[in-house]
């Protein structure tokens, strides 16, 4: 998997409205993902409290979740198929399997056998054959997953299954940030880990302004959201992929074909729940422009705007669900 060697948040935050004093931090987790914590209204030395009682916690959910640490829960059940999970695996697992259904599998996280493929191609040179696909797509469904209560306990019903929670865990940690901020008394803060921006305000009126990148000139921004409260998530190919035969192959992937997904240059969500927010984005971008759009206009929880290539890539378009009527704006 390659990253391009200007991996900033896929969002920037722009500016905030109001003259509240501004404190803010940044450390590294996850690979090298920037996650930047700010907060208003807070002593120096209560936020360095904050501050450090986020890192730990995402270290704990990184050692949980991360399939680049050798015994994280995920690690494990992959190797094992079946395995006892902390709590915070087990709930976003089941989150994942609640989001896997409200997109009809659009978001997947069992579609990690054909996520190896591709990234085994890369080595390779050259792409997956389709009877390979069709194999490893044997053990994609989120049906296949058992889930029990009783002993926080996962089970992966097929031979040979995997799960991949990259498209949903990068949300959960921003909202666990977000959430520890929050009950640590702050009441207007911002995490933003990587492109998944979490906004809060206990003062509804004083809006943020969450910059969509321009997909293809990533240092500028296409547009701005203002937003309160909730978590506003991208996700797009311009920043991860592989690289087959000199073609960029994009690192998401659809579930129901096991190729990688196309049509769209970035599809940004806002939502309440930034894992959820996470996996919609991941979900929107694998159905496109038209079945994506229809399915975030029929979702209350869920609003987004879908960036494309028009006129054979001359131009940029922009389709927005109609929650977003003034609340969305083109940069300048
Ligand atoms: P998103 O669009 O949110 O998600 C895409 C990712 O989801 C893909 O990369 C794939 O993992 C998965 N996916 C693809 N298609 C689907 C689908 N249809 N349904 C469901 N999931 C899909 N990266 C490193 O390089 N080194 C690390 O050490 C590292 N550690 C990490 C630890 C944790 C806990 C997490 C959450 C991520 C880590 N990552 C690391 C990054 C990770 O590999 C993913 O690339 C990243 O989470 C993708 O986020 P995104 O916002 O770019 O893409
Ligand atoms: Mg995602």
């Amino acid at each position: 998997m390659r990253r391009l060697p200007t991996f900033l948040s896929l969002l920037l935050l722009l500016s905030a409205c109001g003259t509240n004093e501004r404190v803010d931090d940044v450390f590294h987790p996850m690979g090298g993902i920037p996650m930047r914590i700010t907060a208003y209204d807070i002593s120096n030395s209560r936020f360095r409290e904050v501050f450090e009682e986020i890192k730990e916690r995402v270290d704990v959910l990184e050692g949980a979740l991360s399939l680049y640490i050798q015994d994280s829960d995920l690690t494990i059940l992959n190797e094992k198929g079946v395995s006892d999970v902390s709590e915070d695996t087990l709930a976003v697992i089941e989150q994942a399997m609640r989001l896997c259904k409200n997109t009809e599998g659009a978001f997947d996280p069992t579609v990690a056998s054909v996520i190896e493929l591709w990234t085994y191609a890369e080595k390779a040179g050259k792409a997956p054959t389709d009877e390979e696909l069709s194999q490893a797509l044997e053990r994609v469904g989120c049906n296949k997953i058992e889930t029990s209560h009783a002993r926080s306990r996962v089970r992966l019903t097929q031979p040979g299954m995997r799960l991949d929670l990259g498209g949903i865990a990068k949300g959960y940690v921003a909202a666990e940030a977000a959430r520890i901020m929050q009950k640590r008394g702050i009441t207007r803060g911002i995490v933003d880990a990587g492109g998944d921006v979490v906004v809060f305000s206990g003062k509804g009126d004083k809006l943020f302004r969450v910059g969509i990148k321009h997909p293809m000139s990533t240092e500028n921004v296409f547009a701005i959201l203002s937003v309160a409260n909730g978590a506003v998530v991208t996700s797009g190919c311009y920043e991860r992929f592989v690289e087959i035969d000199g073609k960029r192959v994009c690192h998401i992937i659809d579930p129901r074909s096991g190729k990688p997904a196309k049509g769209l240059l970035s599809v940004s969500v806002l939502a309440r729940d930034a894992a959820a927010a996470d996996a919609y984005a991941t979900a929107l971008f694998v159905l496109g422009p038209e079945d994506g759009f229809a399915l975030a206009k029929s979702l209350p929880e869920v609003e987004a705007v879908f960036l494309l290539e028009a006129d054979g890539g001359e131009k940029l378009r922009m389709k927005a669900t109609p929650g977003l009527t003034g609340k969305l704006e083109l940069a300048e």
